[in-house]
């Protein structure tokens, strides 16, 4: 197999373990060149809600979310956004290579395998995006991993959030609605809503509202990169 970033080889080496355990082989896609230039978020003293590094327990954004809101946010994610992780949105989104879609596979295989979810939500592109686009970037990073429903409308707006600056998008209004797929679901199941990048985390915490406001309680969100 070749690494989908840079096109080397992957010399997939399969530990005794994997062999004699019968465990599950989960591929991978990228070369350990390339995955040396990742920096992986997980045990770096994360604040339990937002995922931020570097802190004491709850970090500051996170208590005057809570003192305004009654909703407790509960995210994680897999790799800080570096230049590496900027240059492959860049070439995935912006460029429309759909293939690198799997490039993080065996990643995020790994992080599904050790957390489990009743429902596994995304969000989704706009309209506009994703005739642009002609394909939905969060839906093909995560479709072949979770049985990805799709419960959130995304409301066109007047710019897309890579335009915006911060400001702009802390005061963005919600911009989602829910589907009628909804009511399949019981209000005590434990919700998952993924998406590619955590910036500000507006983007998670509205569809969190709009699933928390509909009655579910138990609701985490996820990314690839924040
Ligand atoms: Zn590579
Ligand atoms: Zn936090």
């Amino acid at each position: 197999m070749n690494c989908l970033n840079c096109g080397a080889q992957i010399v997939n080496n399969l530990k005794v373990k994997e062999i004699f355990l019968f465990k599950e082989i989960i591929p991978d896609y990228i070369c350990n060149l390339c995955r040396s230039q990742l920096a992986p978020l997980t045990g770096r003293n994360n604040c339990p809600r937002c995922f931020k590094t570097d802190v004491n327990g709850i970090c500051y954004d996170c208590q005057v979310w809570e003192q305004k809101h009654n909703t407790i946010n509960c995210h994680e994610a897999l790799f800080e956004y570096n230049q590496f992780i900027h240059s492959y949105f860049k070439l995935y989104k912006r460029y429309g290579d759909v293939l690198l879609a799997k490039l993080f596979y065996r990643d995020i295989k790994k992080w599904s395998l050790q957390n489990k979810f009743d429902v596994v939500t995304y969000i989704p592109a706009s309209k506009n995006h994703l005739q642009a686009r002609g394909f939905d970037p969060v839906y093909e990073l995560y479709s072949d991993i979770f049985d990805l429903k799709r419960l959130l409308n995304k409301i066109d707006a007047d710019k897309p959030q890579a335009q915006k600056n911060r400001l702009e998008r802390l005061q963005t209004p919600q911009t989602f609605s829910i589907l009628p797929e909804i009511n399949n679901f019981q209000k005590n199941q434990k919700i998952l809503i993924v998406d590619d990048i955590y910036t500000t985390g507006r983007t998670l915490m509205h569809a969190h509202d709009i699933f928390f406001e509909a009655g579910f309680k138990n609701i985490c969100t996820f990314s690839l990169s924040r």
